[in-house]
């Protein structure tokens, strides 16, 4: 840190993404990426759009805004556009969290709600989850707080129902509820129809898992216009022109192909429970998913030794260094020959 780091950010501990090393090809299962290409309808109009890279995007986001609000059933009023979904969960701890309204998330969920709340020096406090990992709606009911829960929860995989995230958002009517969709797609049921029903919801998800656009960054929100407009201004004060044309133009091709990407989604699930069946043979505890990641652990073998071997067979996955998950590693569900491959190096570590 340099000397002249603003004091405001000095017991900032910066989100960890997952690692990316060079040293080698490694099968890549530990930061929830899609095994598929995108669309060639994005690969293409991301290339038409190279060439006109002279010129700023649309800080509107006019037509991708209009596409997207069609396919969800809501108003492209409803919609904001961001460079990835961390933006948008950015802006909404920028938007609606303060002295008083602290921010309320659970102790085992996606990193970035505790940096985003440290960045602002929010006040915040976390909600544990129960014994079987699962979400405690009571602790969120009529909290007074900005609720942040990912729906599915990461790295659980574990989802509320939309009725129980329903509950939630009707006890809090003067406090918002940010559901954070990131893994929806694969076997969640989506919230964003509450939008229309609740002034203090907001729904957020991302092209970077089911769409398999994870490089290009482009996530997205709904909520009443009045929401998205907070959020609008917090855009416009920092970054309007966020989504950059060749994003833009990806994103337009991928909505073009949903029949692509929901095939995907059922051959990752299918993966999943061909992984998930596998892996409970060997001995592992397997939590029940609806995203593209289990979460396992082994009786014989902590969370890290497997991650560390693993990792020196040419497989990575995601190990959390903390407490309660310390057995417990995140794998990502790729294509087939990943999961064997997977399957393959773990039955030989088990067997050492
Ligand atoms: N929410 C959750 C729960 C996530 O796991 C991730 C991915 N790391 C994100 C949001 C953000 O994804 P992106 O910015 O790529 O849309």
């Amino acid at each position: 840190m340099s000397r002249f780091f603003s004091h405001k950010f000095d017991r900032l501990t910066p989100y960890t993404p997952g690692e990316q090393p060079q040293d080698k090809q490694y099968i890549k299962l530990n930061t929830n990426e899609s095994p598929f290409p995108p669309s060639e309808k994005a690969q293409t109009a991301a290339a038409e759009a190279a060439a006109r890279l002279q010129l700023y995007p649309d800080p509107t986001c006019k037509e991708l805004r209009e596409k997207l609000a069609a396919l969800y059933g809501v108003g492209p009023e409803e919609v904001i556009l961001t460079n990835g979904s961390d933006e948008v969960l950015n802006f909404a701890f920028m938007a609606w969290c303060d002295d008083t309204r602290p921010a309320l998330f659970p102790d085992i969920t996606y990193g970035f709600y505790k940096v985003f709340a440290e960045l602002y020096s929010l006040p915040y406090t976390t909600c544990p989850l129960a014994e079987d990992f699962s979400v405690r709606i009571e602790d969120y009911m009529g909290c007074h707080k900005t609720v942040f829960l990912a729906n599915p929860n990461a790295p659980t995989g574990l989802a509320l129902s939309v009725a129980q995230v329903e509950e939630i958002v009707k006890s809090n009517p003067d406090s918002i509820v940010v559901i954070d969709e990131a893994y929806v797609d694969f076997g969640g049921e989506s919230c964003v129809p509450l939008i229309r029903q609740y002034d203090n919801l907001l729904v957020t998800g991302t092209f970077s898992k089911s769409r398999s656009m994870a490089g290009a960054r482009l996530g997205f929100g709904f909520a009443c216009p009045a929401l998205i407009q907070d959020l609008e201004t917090l855009r416009y004060s920092t970054n309007p022109y966020n989504i950059n044309r060749m994003t833009m133009a990806a994103g337009l091709g991928q909505l073009a192909d949903e029949d692509t990407t929901r095939a995907n989604c059922r051959t990752v699930m299918e993966n999943r429970t061909y992984t998930a069946e596998k892996l409970t043979a060997m001995g592992f505890t397997v939590i029940p998913s609806c995203t593209n990641f289990l979460f396992a652990s082994h009786p014989a073998i902590t969370g890290k030794d497997l991650y560390l071997k693993l990792k020196d067979r040419g497989v990575l996955v995601r190990h959390f260094d903390t407490p309660r998950l310390t057995a417990y590693n995140r794998i990502t569900i790729g294509s087939r020959e990943q999961m064997d491959a997977l399957l393959a190096a773990t039955q030989a570590i088990l067997e050492e």
